[in-house]
């Protein structure tokens, strides 16, 4: 069975002040909640302020994820960041190929590719993120946009390394957009791109990959995303900046009907 894994990207928010009292109260709260055996919860704070979030969240189970990274190792890339220095201040995930890089910052596949490549060989877990554009669906190419984002993202990606992929379907239009896919939707997009990946490599190793759910979630969706078949988390954005909103999702995604050890 796979775990659920619900992860907030904080995207260019919050100042060190916001930062450190969300996550000090996300950790108090996600501690009394002993949510450990039923989810994975992470928090992907911008660069300046990681150093700051994994002090706090020393002791606790949430882990910390970055929003993006260079695919480079070191060297003359002004202002990147690498997969080492992540690694080096203690982030466990990165964040690859989120529509706001590939649509508003020009990332390509072959771009996002090399980022997850170089995350998986230094070490780290990445979420690959794939999803259509409003035209796209409207043009029927929802599957054909999935199955490209995965197929050229996971290029050169062994089996082995893929215990440590997770991936987000996003579709770009429900993204902040307070535009939520319905849950038919989202298990349909799901389902076809856990087919994909059993083509790329196999049944059971699709069986095993962690589909994420982004767009929109909030409180009051979650549950129902979430109780999907291949819907096994999210990937938050504006609900993630407030302890009680996060929390909400949180709470349901570990509803009991979906919780692995809890009954
Ligand atoms: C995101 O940025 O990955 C996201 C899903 O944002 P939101 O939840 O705000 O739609």
């Amino acid at each position: 069975m796979r775990k659920k894994f619900i992860a907030g990207n904080w995207k260019m928010n919050l100042d060190s002040r916001t930062a450190g009292s969300l996550v000090q109260d996300l950790k108090e709260k996600i501690a009394q909640g002993n949510f450990a055996c039923c989810l994975d919860v992470a928090v992907c704070p911008s660069f300046v302020y990681l150093p700051a979030v994994v002090e706090i969240l020393q002791g606790s189970q949430i882990k910390i994820g970055a929003q993006d990274v260079y695919f480079e190792g070191n060297g003359a890339y002004t202002g990147e960041i690498s997969v080492a220095m992540l690694k080096d201040i203690g982030c466990q995930y990165v964040i690859v190929g989120h529509s706001e890089r590939r649509h508003v910052l020009g990332e390509t596949d072959e771009i996002v590719n090399k980022k997850l490549n170089a995350v998986l060989t230094g070490g780290l877990e990445g979420i690959l993120c794939i999803g259509e554009l409003l035209e796209e669906r409207e043009n029927n190419q929802t599957e054909a946009v999935i199955e490209r984002h995965l197929r050229q993202g996971l290029a050169g990606i062994t089996a082995e390394q893929m215990s440590r992929v997770t991936i987000a379907y996003e579709p770009v239009w429900a993204i902040g957009t307070g535009k939520t896919a319905s849950p038919d939707q989202a298990q349909q997009a799901h389902a076809f791109a856990r087919g994909i990946l059993a083509d790329i490599y196999d049944s059971n190793l699709a069986d095993s990959v962690r589909i994420q759910y982004g767009g929109s979630v909030k409180a009051g969706n979650a549950a129902d995303l979430m109780n999907q078949k291949d819907v096994d988390g999210a990937l938050v954005g504006g609900a993630s900046l407030k302890a009680e909103d996060f929390m909400g999702i949180i709470q349901g995604g570990s509803g009991k009907s979906n919780c692995c050890c809890c009954g």
